[in-house]
């Protein structure tokens, strides 16, 4: 079952950092973000995720995250998700994630660092006004900005643009005891530095994925398992611990 030392590190931690990734919404029934040969759920990755793409044609990058929203609206949250917000209990616990489904925060998670933005809000392109948009499907597409009439988009990270909150999420990464990197291939940068980061200022490392990763050549204790199996795992070690 899980190890006496990972057990007594979870004992006495208080500063605690999940890095998560699409391994974790896979289990809620939500496509993994990038399919083989360049494609992404049948398009082209560079038509439908990239400013280039978004210029030529809006309206089929719309029509791409209207499909995407309507199938992220009917996903729940599952075990995994859950326990991550039942933890905010317990530790400092912050979640820095890649994905964009808003999944930790419908699961009660508040402190959610999102790397890659967040398919529910919308950003205009030409006053820069950021809104949360839940409405599934999109009654006009491409949707235009509330105040100014500018075409809007998704505020999310494409190919080539910056990721959000990298500072926010080093300190956090600096800070941690434990850092938990969960269904999260760490390849693509700068995400991938942050479990790195957090291992050379003496976190414990804890790699939770079916797969294995350039995380696991370094990680100090490793689940190869699914993320609903192992936190169900931990949280009740934690618990019975407590008891
Ligand atoms: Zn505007």
């Amino acid at each position: 079952m899980m190890s006496d030392s990972l057990l007594n590190a979870l004992l006495h931690a208080k500063k605690v950092v999940t890095l998560t990734g699409a391994g974790i919404s896979a289990e809620s029934g939500i496509p993994t973000f990038r399919g083989a040969g360049g494609l992404w759920e049948g398009y082209p990755v560079e038509k439908v995720a990239t400013v280039e793409g978004f210029e030529k044609d809006p309206q089929l990058v719309w029509r791409f995250y209207n499909e995407r929203r309507v199938n992220i609206a009917k996903a729940a949250p599952n075990d995994a998700h859950i326990i991550l917000a039942k933890m905010e209990k317990i530790y400092d616990l912050w979640i820095i994630t890649q994905n964009i489904d808003g999944l930790h925060q419908k699961a009660g998670s508040r402190n959610v660092v999102e790397l890659h933005g967040n398919i529910w809000r919308v950003r205009c392109t030409n006053c820069g006004r950021v809104e949360y948009n839940y409405e599934v499907p999109l009654r006009e597409i491409p949707p235009r900005c509330k105040r100014c009439g500018g075409l809007l988009r998704p505020d999310v990270v494409w190919f080539g643009e910056p990721v959000y909150d990298i500072n926010k999420a080093y300190q956090l990464t600096e800070k941690c005891e434990i850092m938990f990197v969960i269904g999260t291939s760490a390849q693509v940068y700068p995400a991938a530095y942050l479990p790195r980061a957090a291992w050379s200022h003496g976190a414990k490392i804890v790699e939770i994925n079916p797969q294995e990763t350039p995380v696991s050549s370094y990680a100090d204790f490793i689940f190869r398992e699914s993320a609903t199996s192992a936190m169900r795992k931990i949280y009740q070690a934690i618990q019975e611990a407590s008891q």
